[in-house]
């Protein structure tokens, strides 16, 4: 099931950039093109079982995570389940997130205020980041 070149232009320079339809979706670094492999199965790539399962462990919830990666919130309470993954309980805490390219992140991070009274925690995804921010419950 390997991909060997970017079907627009033959460049073997191409980075995973999300899953549409539980198919791997590819993003040609070249010319930008973006094309899937046309055929998974149900096998979805271990990179997204281990983000999903990451993101799951900040507090997300499974229809969060199901919007941010493409992939149903059935097959990630599976996984979950497989792994016997358990997340603290903390009601405190509201983690939020953006998904933003290498330069908004690096925007991100010159604004102070953007950092002060939260912690952040940046996660690669595909060809953007994630950025997930925790902050205190204001009653
Ligand atoms: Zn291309």
């Amino acid at each position: 099931m390997d991909i060997q070149c970017c079907p627009n232009c033959s460049s073997e320079s191409y980075t995973k950039s999300g899953i549409v339809n539980n198919r791997q979706r590819y993003k040609c670094k070249s010319c930008g093109y973006f094309f899937s492999v046309n055929k998974m199965g149900k096998r979805i790539d271990d990179y997204y079982v281990n983000k999903a399962l990451q993101l799951y462990l900040e507090g997300l919830t499974y229809r969060e995570i199901e919007r941010i990666l493409g992939i149903s919130h059935v097959s990630i309470m599976n996984w979950v389940k497989k792994y016997n993954i358990k997340r603290p309980y903390n009601s405190n805490y509201h983690p939020s997130y953006k998904i933003l390219s290498a330069s908004e992140l690096s925007n991100y991070f010159q604004k102070t205020n953007n950092l002060s009274g939260a912690g952040v925690l940046v996660t690669e995804l595909g060809d953007k980041f994630m950025l997930i921010k925790w902050e205190r419950f204001r009653d």
